[in-house]
Protein backbone atom coordinates (compact mmCIF):
# COMPACT_ATOMS: atom_id res chain seq x y z
CA UNK A 1 0.00 0.00 0.00
CA UNK A 2 0.98 3.32 -0.68
CA UNK A 3 4.41 2.36 -2.43
CA UNK A 4 3.51 5.19 -5.23
CA UNK A 5 3.27 7.62 -2.51
CA UNK A 6 6.06 6.81 -0.76
CA UNK A 7 8.07 6.69 -3.73
CA UNK A 8 6.76 10.04 -4.82
CA UNK A 9 7.72 11.72 -1.38
CA UNK A 10 11.31 10.29 -1.44
CA UNK A 11 12.58 11.50 -4.18
CA UNK A 12 11.28 15.30 -3.77
CA UNK A 13 13.28 14.57 -0.70
CA UNK A 14 16.41 13.73 -2.68
CA UNK A 15 15.55 16.73 -4.54
CA UNK A 16 16.25 19.32 -1.64
CA UNK A 17 20.13 18.96 -1.04
CA UNK A 18 20.17 18.46 -5.23
CA UNK A 19 18.68 21.50 -5.98
CA UNK A 20 21.24 23.17 -3.16
CA UNK A 21 17.80 24.58 -0.79
CA UNK A 22 19.57 22.85 2.35
CA UNK A 23 21.81 21.22 4.34
CA UNK A 24 21.96 18.22 6.76
CA UNK A 25 18.63 16.78 7.53
CA UNK A 26 16.86 20.77 7.33
CA UNK A 27 13.80 20.48 5.39
CA UNK A 28 11.12 17.77 4.25
CA UNK A 29 8.67 16.97 1.65
CA UNK A 30 5.47 15.53 1.58
CA UNK A 31 3.00 14.31 -1.24
CA UNK A 32 -0.63 13.69 -0.07
CA UNK A 33 -2.83 10.89 -1.68
CA UNK A 34 -6.07 13.29 -1.94
CA UNK A 35 -8.62 10.37 -2.11
CA UNK A 36 -6.99 8.47 0.58
CA UNK A 37 -6.61 11.28 2.82
CA UNK A 38 -2.86 9.97 3.38
CA UNK A 39 0.19 11.89 3.24
CA UNK A 40 4.07 10.33 2.83
CA UNK A 41 6.30 12.93 4.71
CA UNK A 42 10.45 12.83 5.47
CA UNK A 43 11.37 11.03 8.76
CA UNK A 44 12.85 13.12 11.26
CA UNK A 45 16.53 14.12 11.95
CA UNK A 46 17.35 11.18 9.17
CA UNK A 47 20.37 12.57 6.70
CA UNK A 48 19.06 12.67 3.02
CA UNK A 49 22.20 10.66 1.85
CA UNK A 50 20.58 7.44 4.16
CA UNK A 51 17.02 8.12 3.05
CA UNK A 52 14.84 5.32 1.60
CA UNK A 53 11.30 4.98 -0.22
CA UNK A 54 10.40 2.54 2.68
CA UNK A 55 11.54 5.60 5.73
CA UNK A 56 8.62 7.92 4.51
CA UNK A 57 6.22 7.94 7.21
CA UNK A 58 2.64 7.73 6.51
CA UNK A 59 0.05 10.04 7.83
CA UNK A 60 -3.65 10.84 7.85
CA UNK A 61 -5.26 14.21 7.93
CA UNK A 62 -6.14 13.60 11.68
CA UNK A 63 -2.71 13.32 12.37
CA UNK A 64 -2.68 9.58 13.14
CA UNK A 65 0.63 7.46 11.56
CA UNK A 66 -0.62 5.01 9.52
CA UNK A 67 2.67 2.99 8.82
CA UNK A 68 6.29 3.70 9.79
CA UNK A 69 8.77 2.86 11.39
CA UNK A 70 10.35 5.84 12.09
CA UNK A 71 9.10 9.66 13.37
CA UNK A 72 7.79 11.90 10.91
CA UNK A 73 9.16 14.94 10.58
CA UNK A 74 8.60 17.77 13.76
CA UNK A 75 7.25 19.19 11.09
CA UNK A 76 4.39 17.09 10.12
CA UNK A 77 1.33 19.58 11.96
CA UNK A 78 2.09 22.17 9.80
CA UNK A 79 1.52 19.94 6.49
CA UNK A 80 -1.59 18.52 7.83
CA UNK A 81 -2.40 21.81 8.50
CA UNK A 82 -2.09 22.86 5.35
CA UNK A 83 -3.28 20.62 3.57
CA UNK A 84 -6.58 20.28 5.39
CA UNK A 85 -7.19 24.22 4.52
CA UNK A 86 -5.37 23.90 1.10
CA UNK A 87 -7.48 21.60 -1.01
CA UNK A 88 -5.98 21.74 -4.23
CA UNK A 89 -2.57 20.89 -2.83
CA UNK A 90 -0.81 17.52 -2.74
CA UNK A 91 2.42 18.08 -2.24
CA UNK A 92 4.56 20.61 0.54
CA UNK A 93 7.84 21.67 0.88
CA UNK A 94 9.42 22.94 3.81
CA UNK A 95 13.34 24.13 3.70
CA UNK A 96 15.40 26.51 5.18
CA UNK A 97 17.30 27.78 2.21
CA UNK A 98 19.01 30.71 2.48
CA UNK A 99 17.94 33.64 0.88
CA UNK A 100 14.29 32.40 1.42
CA UNK A 101 15.37 32.46 5.47
CA UNK A 102 17.26 35.66 5.31
CA UNK A 103 14.12 37.52 3.87
CA UNK A 104 11.68 35.51 6.92
CA UNK A 105 14.28 36.73 9.54
CA UNK A 106 14.25 40.20 8.65
CA UNK A 107 10.49 40.06 8.65
CA UNK A 108 10.06 41.39 5.17
CA UNK A 109 7.91 40.21 2.25
CA UNK A 110 9.79 39.92 -1.13
CA UNK A 111 9.06 42.57 -3.20
CA UNK A 112 8.29 41.75 -6.82
CA UNK A 113 11.13 43.92 -8.12
CA UNK A 114 10.88 42.03 -11.78
CA UNK A 115 9.83 39.89 -14.22
CA UNK A 116 11.25 36.63 -13.30
CA UNK A 117 9.35 37.47 -9.86
CA UNK A 118 5.83 37.92 -11.72
CA UNK A 119 6.12 35.06 -14.39
CA UNK A 120 5.32 33.11 -10.79
CA UNK A 121 3.85 35.10 -8.32
CA UNK A 122 1.61 38.52 -9.21
CA UNK A 123 2.82 40.36 -6.41
CA UNK A 124 5.28 40.25 -3.20
CA UNK A 125 5.82 37.01 -1.66
CA UNK A 126 3.41 37.02 1.57
CA UNK A 127 4.71 36.82 4.87
CA UNK A 128 3.47 35.83 8.66
CA UNK A 129 3.17 38.05 11.57
CA UNK A 130 5.78 36.59 14.16
CA UNK A 131 4.17 33.90 16.34
CA UNK A 132 2.59 34.93 20.09
CA UNK A 133 4.06 33.55 22.90
CA UNK A 134 1.02 31.27 23.87
CA UNK A 135 1.30 29.93 20.36
CA UNK A 136 4.54 29.01 20.02
CA UNK A 137 4.26 27.33 23.84
CA UNK A 138 1.13 25.32 22.70
CA UNK A 139 0.87 23.74 19.41
CA UNK A 140 4.26 25.62 17.47
CA UNK A 141 4.22 23.41 14.37
CA UNK A 142 -0.06 23.37 14.04
CA UNK A 143 0.45 26.89 14.72
CA UNK A 144 2.68 27.42 11.89
CA UNK A 145 0.34 25.94 9.96
CA UNK A 146 -2.69 27.88 11.26
CA UNK A 147 -0.57 31.47 10.60
CA UNK A 148 -0.17 30.58 7.30
CA UNK A 149 -3.84 29.35 6.71
CA UNK A 150 -5.17 32.88 8.18
CA UNK A 151 -2.54 34.71 6.16
CA UNK A 152 -3.70 33.84 3.28
CA UNK A 153 -7.49 34.47 3.67
CA UNK A 154 -8.08 36.33 0.11
CA UNK A 155 -5.03 34.70 -0.94
CA UNK A 156 -5.39 31.93 -3.68
CA UNK A 157 -3.17 28.93 -2.94
CA UNK A 158 -2.69 28.27 -6.21
CA UNK A 159 -2.23 31.55 -7.59
CA UNK A 160 0.58 32.27 -4.54
CA UNK A 161 2.31 28.51 -4.17
CA UNK A 162 4.93 30.12 -1.29
CA UNK A 163 4.91 31.93 1.85
CA UNK A 164 7.77 32.86 4.19
CA UNK A 165 6.94 32.68 7.99
CA UNK A 166 8.43 35.20 9.94
CA UNK A 167 11.38 34.60 12.03
CA UNK A 168 11.46 31.07 10.75
CA UNK A 169 11.69 30.33 6.73
CA UNK A 170 9.60 29.51 3.20
CA UNK A 171 7.18 27.15 3.13
CA UNK A 172 6.10 26.04 -0.72
CA UNK A 173 3.52 23.55 -2.36
CA UNK A 174 1.67 22.40 -5.35
CA UNK A 175 0.17 19.72 -7.09
CA UNK A 176 2.73 17.25 -6.42
CA UNK A 177 5.23 16.91 -4.42
CA UNK A 178 7.89 17.61 -7.20
CA UNK A 179 5.89 20.98 -7.66
CA UNK A 180 6.13 22.12 -4.54
CA UNK A 181 10.08 21.25 -4.37
CA UNK A 182 10.00 23.24 -7.78
CA UNK A 183 8.20 26.47 -6.23
CA UNK A 184 10.78 25.92 -3.16
CA UNK A 185 13.38 26.64 -5.53
CA UNK A 186 11.68 29.68 -7.45
CA UNK A 187 10.98 30.93 -4.73
CA UNK A 188 14.94 30.81 -2.65
CA UNK A 189 15.99 32.17 -6.77
CA UNK A 190 13.12 34.82 -6.23
CA UNK A 191 14.74 35.58 -3.05
CA UNK A 192 18.48 35.89 -3.93
CA UNK A 193 17.53 37.93 -6.85
CA UNK A 194 15.53 40.29 -4.73
CA UNK A 195 18.62 40.68 -2.24
CA UNK A 196 20.96 41.28 -5.21
CA UNK A 197 18.61 43.71 -6.40
CA UNK A 198 18.82 45.70 -3.18
CA UNK A 199 22.38 45.70 -2.43
CA UNK A 200 22.50 47.29 -5.75
CA UNK A 201 20.17 49.95 -5.42
CA UNK A 202 18.91 50.43 -1.76
CA UNK A 203 15.74 52.34 -2.85
CA UNK A 204 14.40 49.63 -6.28
CA UNK A 205 10.74 49.80 -6.01
CA UNK A 206 8.25 46.90 -7.64
CA UNK A 207 7.98 46.98 -11.03
CA UNK A 208 4.53 48.26 -12.53
CA UNK A 209 1.46 46.72 -12.62
CA UNK A 210 0.90 46.39 -16.38
CA UNK A 211 4.28 44.70 -16.06
CA UNK A 212 3.67 42.37 -13.34
CA UNK A 213 0.11 41.18 -15.16
CA UNK A 214 1.27 40.75 -18.72
CA UNK A 215 4.19 38.39 -17.34
CA UNK A 216 1.53 36.64 -15.05
CA UNK A 217 -1.13 35.98 -17.42
CA UNK A 218 1.13 34.95 -20.25
CA UNK A 219 2.46 32.29 -18.22
CA UNK A 220 -0.66 31.39 -16.29
CA UNK A 221 -3.73 33.38 -17.37
CA UNK A 222 -7.61 31.55 -19.43
CA UNK A 223 -5.33 32.87 -22.65
CA UNK A 224 -1.50 32.09 -21.79
CA UNK A 225 0.66 31.46 -24.39
CA UNK A 226 4.29 31.18 -22.78
CA UNK A 227 6.10 27.72 -23.32
CA UNK A 228 4.31 24.60 -25.51
CA UNK A 229 0.59 25.11 -24.00
CA UNK A 230 -1.08 23.86 -20.83
CA UNK A 231 1.08 22.28 -17.98
ZN1 LIG B 1 11.86 24.90 9.72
Amino acid sequence: MYKELRREAFEANREIPRQGLAIYTFGNVSALDRKAGVFAIKPSGVAYDDLTADDMVLVDLEGKIVEGKLNPSSDTPTHRILYRAFETVSGICHTHSCYAVAWAQACREIPVFGTTHADHVAGNIPLTEVMSDEAIKNNYEEETGNQIVRLFTGLDPNEVAMVLVACHGPFAWGASAAKAVYNARVLEELAKMACLTETINASARPIKGTLIEKHYQRKHGKDAYYGQGKE
